[in-house]
Parts: structure tokens; sequence; C-alpha cells
């Protein structure tokens, strides 16, 4: 059924913006209330498309004024689909793609509607990089906000832990700087406490050296050969320099054009491998994946990081119906390695798959309080993947990835991964996902926004 028409919003010319409103019948009003995430269906009151911080400002005050719910929407991707809610004034951020690089001072200053290739197209410029995701239509605020992390975090921490400072508009409708510097209690809460604490409007990245080529890519074989490829999966992950990350994944072969046609649609096992380091010596740490066994497809390369970054964007396209459940692991053991396998083989969608992420490195010398992300023992994310097209097969597919789930969750570390919840995941995994900050944030909260004005996202309630 589709979502039921928002009433109508009160004397919205009331509301000044640079950028458009959008009411429900206006043009752009469907494509901005549409997320990633096709099972998500709702209907704001109206869309805010901000063009700065004036706007958020705007937009905030209104809403608080006519006791509007408000939501906001970065690149649009949270699978719990938090940035749109019914009835709400929907903040939409997308039109905010500005990114200012100062090479000397090795910082990035990007506004809050970039999505992830935004900042790496500009800061690869320099030869410089921000520590991103592995998608590049992903939104940086959700990212940054709930934690991140991609194929720099092994050598750097949380996307988060590498952010110097936040503009920010409270809930009063200030603007605000957040930084060690200026208001250092909600600089410590933006950092994994989510969209809790206001609209972020611009995040300041510190950026490190990265390319502009790298050793990157993937090299599947069939899925009888899993057991063994996830052997060495494990050894060769515990063994691992910081500049090389590896991913291992299962699923059935997608139509890409480096793999055989008479392989699409069977099961495979993957190794994505990234070494963002001397591409030399990149080349000689992935040479045990090159020359193992027979391979069905290898596109395990020196490329441009800004490409590697797009590497998995077809298989993630806006649209489809997605399901995730997920778990940090602090090693991968071989009976992880034998479950993981078994689940692979009931997958439900050609689409869906069960993933490995490593990630230990740097996040794990920082001490736990400091920031919210936390989860300091985390070495591998699991990802057990859901993605498939029509409503009907809804529960069939949630039901997969929930039974892979629960099986394989006992060689977690109780940590979850805040920005991979999905909607029907309630307070209690919030709790696991942010641990023994969440108290600390709730004070925070209290502080910035003692009314709980930013509640539609994993909400953390006031002290
Ligand atoms: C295909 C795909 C790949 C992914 N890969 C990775 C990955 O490699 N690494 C990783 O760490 N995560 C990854 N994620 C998870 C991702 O970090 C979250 O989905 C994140 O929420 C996306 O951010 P967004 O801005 O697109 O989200 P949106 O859905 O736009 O927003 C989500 C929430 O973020 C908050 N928010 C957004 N904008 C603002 C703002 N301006 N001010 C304040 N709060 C705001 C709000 O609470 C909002 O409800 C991936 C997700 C997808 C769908």
């Amino acid at each position: 059924m589709p979502a039921p028409e928002p009433p109508p919003l009160r004397d919205p010319d009331a509301l000044k913006l640079r950028g458009p409103l959008l009411l429900p019948g206006s043009d752009g009003y469907e494509e901005s209330r549409t997320l990633w995430n096709a099972m998500i269906d709702r209907r704001p009151a109206a869309v805010a498309r901000c063009l700065g911080a004036a706007d958020a400002i705007a937009a905030v005050r209104f809403a608080r004024e006519r006791d509007l719910l408000l939501c906001m929407k970065g690149g649009g991707h949270n699978i719990a689909g938090v940035a749109v809610a019914d009835g709400a004034l929907m903040l939409d951020m997308s039109l905010m793609r500005g990114v200012l690089v100062d090479p000397r001072a090795r910082v990035a200053r990007a506004q809050a509607g970039c999505l992830l290739g935004d900042v790496d197209r500009e800061t690869q410029v320099f030869g410089l990089a921000a520590v991103l995701g592995f998608v590049s239509a992903t939104g940086i605020a959700g990212l940054t906000l709930g934690g991140g992390f991609g194929y720099l975090t092994r050598r750097f921490g949380w996307t988060t832990d590498n952010v110097v400072g936040m503009d920010l508009v409270t809930a009063e409708g200030r603007l605000v700087r957040a930084s060690e510097d200026e208001n250092a209690d909600l600089f410590w809460g933006l950092r994994g406490g989510g969209g809790n604490f206001g609209v972020v409007t611009a995040i300041d990245y510190a950026l490190h050296d990265v390319g502009p080529e790298v050793v990157g890519g993937l090299v599947a074989w069939p899925a009888h050969d899993a057991p063994k490829v996830l052997d060495l999966y494990r050894t060769m992950a515990e063994a691992a320099p910081p500049e090389l990350t590896l991913v291992a994944l299962m699923r059935m072969a997608p139509p890409a054009p480096w793999l055989p046609k008479e392989i699409h649609g069977k099961p495979i096992v993957a190794l994505l491998a990234c070494h963002t380091g001397d591409p030399a010596a990149g080349e000689k740490a992935v040479a045990p994946i090159k020359a193992f066994g027979k391979p069905v497809g290898d596109i395990l390369a020196r490329r441009p990081y800004a490409q590697l970054q797009t590497l998995l964007d077809a298989t993630q396209p806006k649209g489809r119906r997605y399901y995730w459940k997920s778990e940090y692991l602090p090693r991968v053991e071989p009976a992880l390695c034998a479950k993981f396998t078994e689940h692979a083989t009931r997958i439900a969608s050609p689409h869906s798959a069960v993933i490995l992420f490593q990630i230990g490195g740097a996040l794990n010398r920082f001490p736990a309080e400091h920031s919210p992300v936390g989860n300091r023992d985390a070495r591998y994310v699991l990802n057990v993947a859901g993605a498939w097209d029509d409503a009907g097969d809804d529960a069939r597919n949630i039901e997969w990835a929930r039974a892979a789930w629960s099986d394989m969750r006992p060689f977690g570390t109780g940590g979850t991964y805040l920005n991979f919840l999905t909607e029907d995941e309630g307070h209690g995994r919030t709790e696991a996902a942010l641990g023994r900050n969440l108290h600390r944030l709730a004070a925070v909260k209290a502080k910035w926004d003692p009314d709980n004005v930013f509640r539609t996202n994993k909400n953390i309630r006031p002290a």
C-alpha cells in the first residue's frame, strides 16, 4: 500500500529559503523523498532543499515554531530510512555538495550534502584522501556521524577519528562550530552519535597521502573453493600490513563483464583487496591471492584510487529492497568460515551477499571513550546483506538474513555498527552499537537537544 498523503503544511510561504521548498505534488518531491532502500516509503509534509546554513537555520526555526517533526537527508543511503519521516519537514542537504581542499593544512572542508565520490574527486587532485567508505554514492554526513570505515581505516581509524571540525545548526536554530577547541562536548558526541544533535552543514576532514595509483580489485573462484579461499583470507588478513585491506564475500556471480557468462548466477567466493601504499609493495602483497587456485575472474590490478572507490557501486543500486544484519568480530575463526559458507549456499536472491570487511588496525589503538563510535575491539565487520527486487519476496529474504546472522552472532564482539542497523532493530541494538559511551551521549544530548527535536534517527534519549 502506498504511504498516505501527509496533512498540508500550514503557511509554507513563511519559510524563506534560498533553495526550493517542495510540497507533495511539486516537481522533485517524489525524487527527494525516495531513498536508496525501496523498503522505505514515507511522505514528509514538505522538503526544504537547503543551499546553505541560512536555509537550515530557517527550516529548523520554522519547524520548531510549528511543532513540526524534523528529519535530515544527506545521501539517502541509510538502510533504516531514518532520513525521511511521515508528516515531517525534511531538510534535504543534497544540493550542498561543495568541497574545498587546503593542501597545505591537509584538510578538506565538505558541505554536508556531499557524496563520498565528491570528496574523493576533489582530494585526489592533490594526491590526498579522506577516510571514507566503499561505495561512492553514499552520503558523507550519515557515514561520518555514525562512524565510517573503508579502505583507509586500518591505517587511520574510523572516518570520525579523522574529522577535525563540523559546523552545525542547533535545535535552537543557531549555527555553531564543533571541534577540539570549540564546543568540545558536542564535537565528541557528533563523532559516532549519528544525527542526534543538530543539522550538520559542513565537515572538515584531515587528509592523508593516497594514490593517485593504488593496487586494488577483486578475484573470484567457484563457491566450492570457499573453504580454501576463506582459509587464505584468514591467514593473509592476520598478517597484512595496515596498507592492505581484505574483504571476503560470497554471493551469486553478477552479470559483470569481468566474469565469464557461464558463471553468471552461479555461487562464487571472492576476495576484494586494496593496498593504498606504494603500488610495487601492493603488487607483492596481493600476489598470493592472484596466484591462488583457478579463479573465474581477476581484476586485481594497479588502478586510480578514485576508480577503486567506485568499483562496488554497480552492485548497490538505488531502488532495490535491502535488509542487512551485522556484527563486529574480533577475529575470523575457521568455525565462523564454515557457517559463512553454509549460509551463503542458502542465499535467497541473486543480489544478496555475505561479507567480511577487515577494519582492524589504527581504530583499535584509540581509547574506548575517544569518540562514541567506540567498538575499539572490532577487527572485522560481518554483514549479511539481503537485496532483492519484489515486495513479495520480502519475508523469504529477511528470514535468510536473520537466520544467518543469529547463527554467526556468537562469534561477534557483542558490538554492532550504528549505520548498518535496520528499521526493525530497536534501542537494544543502538545500545550494542554505542556501548558504554551511550551514557555520556545522553548527557550531551540533554545539553544540546533537551527536547529531542532530532529524533528521526537511532535515537539517544536526553539524560
Ligand atoms: C550501498 C551502501 C554502502 C555503504 N558502505 C559503507 C561503508 O563502506 N562504510 C561505512 O562506514 N558505511 C557504509 N554504509 C552505511 C552508511 O554509512 C550509512 O548508510 C549512512 O547513514 C549513509 O549516510 P547518508 O548521508 O547517505 O544517509 P541518509 O540516509 O541521508 O541519512 C541518514 C541519517 O544521517 C543523519 N544525517 C544525514 N545528514 C545529516 C546532516 N546534514 N546533519 C545531521 N544529521 C544528518 C540523519 O540522522 C539521517 O537520518 C553504506 C551504505 C550503503 C547503502
